[in-house]
């Protein structure tokens, strides 16, 4: 009999709700409470209130599974109280060692260091892992997979909410390796000539411009906006050009510091001191540059807090780049060392998603992208080998070779972390390189 772990790893899953860190590893071993985080913080996105509206079962089912495993004696699912239909739907379902832990709807409740230190009172060591506090946080997608993989069904589909200037705003499951394009004429095509996507949500989200681009493992879905909103615009803009705004119009207000959602939890992040290395050489830059590590790229600074609307949030993500590349990273307990007490303002400094929602351009799209629940098929699916961090995975198919949806057609690379792959529709291999192109018979 195989266990958890195993058939996690061999089902595919990875954290739907971030990185793509491979699921198998993230519970191999014990924790005392399991946290499902379904705060699902960024506008207009709704697929984990989807998710626990339709299968709260399978998601309970699926962290009792983990619980079990870990030997954890609580689980707790934390969950926005203006949710009200998703916490009705769980409540039916909820055995007497989970409890709804109801968070306020402020931005980003859904961080992983929010989320632990809101329901547990426990803070994460500074670039550490919840772990190292007890606690393993799974993503509401996460447990679903996992509760498909206790019964051998492999991760295939990923489930994405379409929104913005789109015909049918729509919650719904996709095959893996589907078009940005194809999933975009499901939900009856844009409703204006020249758009972008914003793809994993307007606050943490990236621009894209490619309709042929996949989607993966990880999508969580995509507003379509005018390629001239100022948000698209803010968030196409290169490194040159936002380092060469910010050297010339930060004026060092700390804004961005002041209302840092990490910073507030006490953590060594300060934005507007990583703004003022763009202004200066040598040693003193290099002592500011340190000032990004803790940064989780929220965003905050940037889309609400800088009255100059520059871009800290990517200077602090740059930044983090080179400070790996030039090995300049402080080690966690160099970084546990700066940390700081729980800010006395905090919970005077939440940002509240519906102001925020304002503030994007996103208010008139406070209608809801309700499930639909028909099977989508695609035509032809593009299916990269690496949707996860760690090694891609090895190809076992050959171009001509015919596939059924599930089958296996990249195993897991077993010199290190890695996830197998999965065919998500029926078809002939049509491709095999760093992607398998598998078209519809
Ligand atoms: S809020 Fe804007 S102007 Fe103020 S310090 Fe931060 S980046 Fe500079
Ligand atoms: S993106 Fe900005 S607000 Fe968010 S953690 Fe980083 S520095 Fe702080």
């Amino acid at each position: 009999m195989r266990n958890l772990v195993q058939k996690v790893l061999d089902a595919g899953v990875v954290g739907a709700g971030g990185a793509g860190f491979p699921t198998y590893k993230k519970i191999d071993g014990m924790a005392e409470i399991v946290i499902a985080n379904g705060a699902e913080c960024e506008p207009l996105l709704c697929k984990d209130q989807i998710l626990m509206q339709n299968y709260p079962a399978e998601i309970i089912k699926g962290m009792l599974e983990i619980m079990q495993h870990m030997q954890a004696k609580k689980g707790i699912i934390a969950i926005k109280g203006k949710n009200r239909k998703s916490i009705q739907a769980l409540l039916s379902h909820l055995p007497a060692n989970i409890n709804i832990f109801e968070m306020d709807d402020v931005y980003p409740a859904g961080d992983e260091y929010e989320v632990v230190y809101h329901s547990t009172g426990r803070r994460i060591p500074a670039g550490g892992i919840p772990l190292q506090v007890g606690v393993v946080v799974q993503n509401i997608e996460t447990l679903f997979n996992i509760q498909n993989a206790v019964n051998g069904i492999p991760v295939t589909h990923s489930i994405l909410t379409v929104h913005g200037h789109v015909q049918t705003p729509l919650t719904t499951w996709f095959p893996i390796g589907m078009s940005y394009g194809d999933v975009l004429e499901i939900a009856g095509g844009a409703t204006i000539d020249d758009f972008v996507l914003i793809s994993g949500g307007a606050m943490m989200g990236h621009v894209v411009t490619d309709l042929s681009t996949p989607i993966t493992r990880l999508s969580s879905g995509f507003i379509v906006m005018p390629r001239e909103a100022k948000l698209s615009r803010r968030k196409s803009q290169s490194e040159q050009t936002f380092k060469r705004i910010g050297k010339s119009a930060c004026d060092q207000c700390s804004l961005c510091t002041e209302m840092c959602p990490r910073y507030l939890l006490g953590y060594p992040i300060q934005p507007h001191l990583v703004m003022r290395s763009l202004l200066t050489t040598g040693e003193m830059s290099e002592t500011l540059t340190s000032w990004a590590q803790a940064c989780c790229e929220c965003n905050i600074c940037t889309l609400w807090a800088c009255p100059e609307d520059l871009d800290p949030s990517n200077v602090c993500a740059t930044t983090k780049r080179d400070l790996r590349k030039h090995d300049k990273w402080l080690s966690p307990e160099q970084l546990q060392n700066l940390t700081r007490d729980v800010h006395p303002l905090k919970e005077y400094r939440n940002v509240p998603t519906k102001r925020l929602t304002q503030r994007l351009g996103l208010g008139k799209f406070q209608n809801d992208a309700p499930f639909k629940s028909e099977k989508i098929t695609a035509q032809l699916v593009t299916i990269p080998l690496q949707q996860h961090i760690g090694k891609p995975a090895i190809p076992v198919v050959q171009v001509g070779d015919k596939v059924q949806t599930g089958a296996l057609i990249a195993k897991a690379d077993s010199g290190g972390l890695s996830v197998p792959v999965h065919a998500s529709i029926n078809g002939t291999v049509k491709s095999v390189d760093d992607t398998i192109i598998i078209e519809k018979n």
